[in-house]
């Protein structure tokens, strides 16, 4: 099994590229890291490849071999200068909106920190968002998606980089899953009672978000359920919080009882959604 670190966003990135539904846009949230650095990069150039086999990029075609030279001219990179993205450098990008692409099978637009956007630019690349240009995919990394307008996360499709996930031990593992259970099948009550033997330990408190976090997004490979997407988000909020020291009870039975919640009572809309483009 690989539950390492963000080898399930590199598979879920995958099953875009293998079946071709590739969103407009996409939102890398997540920490930094050199794991992100590197399926981010892998991703942008099976987005090129003329001919990737099984989702991955064939290292061999023309549009690769541009790319492993860096000198792709279908890829297209902002990073914010000093503290802030404006204008002017978004607007370096108009001119190519107008071409197909060059080499590759898409044109390809990565913008780090969209959170550093001034208010002009902002808006100006939610327009860009709003109207998809046919053969345009735009990457927007970032470590704190909640500082972005909601406006333009709900245009991209989010992926969650966790980082620094170790692989599950099978006792672990097998905890987990047990864990999960109570969440789909037990009673909020059962549930608080597993949380009280638990205690106020905050890093046993995030292995077991980070657990249950991994065995839901496994799910969530094979079946794309909104519900399932809320669950992740609700599992990450709660991360976060406990990073932010709040109190560790609380954050386990108000994040595990709404994931409760959601799984037991979810609705079951697939999300294989509008942004598609050919
Ligand atoms: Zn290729």
């Amino acid at each position: 099994m690989k539950l390492r670190g963000d080898s399930l966003v590199r598979g879920q990135l995958k099953e875009d590229l293998k079946k071709g539904s590739i969103a407009h846009a996409y939102l890398m949230a997540g920490r930094s890291s050199e794991e992100k650095k590197e399926i981010v990069m892998w991703f942008v150039q099976g987005l090129l490849c003329l001919e990737p086999e099984d989702g991955h990029p064939c290292n061999a075609c023309v549009s690769c071999q541009a790319w492993l030279q860096q000198l792709h001219p279908d890829y297209h990179y902002l990073q914010p200068e000093g503290n802030s993205l404006k204008m002017e450098q978004l607007r370096l990008w108009n001119s190519f909106f107008r071409y197909r692409p060059n080499l590759g099978r898409h044109q390809v637009f990565l913008l780090e920190q969209p959170e550093l956007l001034t208010a002009p630019a902002a808006n100006s690349l939610l327009k860009v968002l709003e109207e998809p240009l046919p053969g345009t995919v735009f990457l927007l990394t970032t470590e704190d998606e909640r500082s972005l307008l909601p406006t333009i996360v709900s245009r991209c499709r989010v992926v969650y980089f966790r980082g620094g996930g170790e692989k599950l031990g099978s006792g672990e593992e097998q905890e987990a899953d047990s864990f999960v259970r109570i969440l789909k099948d037990g009673t909020p009550a059962k549930l608080l009672k597993e949380l009280r033997l638990l205690g106020s330990d905050r890093g046993v408190a995030r292995n077991l978000l980070q657990a249950v976090l991994t065995v839901l997004e496994r799910e969530y490979r094979f079946e794309r359920k909104s519900s399932l997407a809320t669950c992740l988000s609700l599992l990450l909020e709660g991360m976060r919080q406990l990073e932010e020291n709040a109190s560790v009870p609380l954050v386990l039975s108000l994040t595990l009882y709404r994931v409760q919640r959601k799984l037991q009572c979810g609705s079951t809309i697939v999300l294989e959604s509008r942004d598609e483009n050919g």
